[in-house]
């Protein structure tokens, strides 16, 4: 699947994995994290659990620093991955599913500015959780169209995106939802 810049080269390949993304070898994971920056459960702590407290350190700094209010929901920012078998964690919040309210706006966000933070550290390659389809409350088929449609529009220099899905079901609704 193409994506990204219709300019020279760049383009994007977007792959789908069906597994863990703490499994995953790329430059960049990115984490579906919470504003506060300081664990949580589902994607982020498995995260926090495989890179090591180097982590929690380095958002903890963060928090100390730049951040004392925490990360806005839709933003990103980058940590070291630890342990894992990347070089960077970007972490982005995504928003909580809402009845009343349509926070796509916010999730794409959530794709798009780490594609942008990856691109200025240099990261060619990067893994993505299905974000806000979890904790978040997503419908799982609106989180994977967001999610599709936010990578294979985005301008990115990343060369390969890579869609982690955690269960058989979601890696066929994002294959799918690539194939339109
Ligand atoms: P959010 O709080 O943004 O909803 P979650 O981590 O709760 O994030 O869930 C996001 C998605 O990631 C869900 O579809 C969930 O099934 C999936 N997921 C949970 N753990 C992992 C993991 N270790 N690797 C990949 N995907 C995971």
């Amino acid at each position: 699947v193409r994506g990204g810049r219709d300019d020279d080269q760049a383009t994007t390949s977007i792959r789908v994995v069906r597994g863990d993304i703490t499994a995953v070898h790329a430059d960049a994971i990115i984490n579906a994290a919470n504003s506060s920056l300081l664990g949580g459960g589902g994607v982020d702590g498995a995260i926090h659990r495989a890179g090591g407290p180097a982590v929690l350190d380095a958002c903890k700094t963060l928090r100390a620093t730049t951040l004392p209010d925490g990360l806005a929901v839709g933003a990103a920012v980058a940590t070291t991955a630890g342990n894992l078998p990347a070089q960077w964690i970007i972490h982005t919040v995504g928003p909580r599913h809402s009845t009343t309210e349509d926070r796509t706006d916010l999730l794409r966000s959530a794709y798009t500015r780490s594609l942008t933070l990856a691109d200025s550290l240099g990261a060619r390659t990067v893994a993505f959780p299905l974000i806000s389809a979890g904790a978040y409350g997503w419908p799982r088929h609106d989180a994977v169209n967001v999610a599709v449609d936010a990578v294979t529009t985005a301008t990115t220099d990343v060369d390969v995106v890579t869609l982690v899905a955690y269960d058989d079901e979601t890696a066929t609704l994002i294959r799918r939802a690539l194939t339109r």
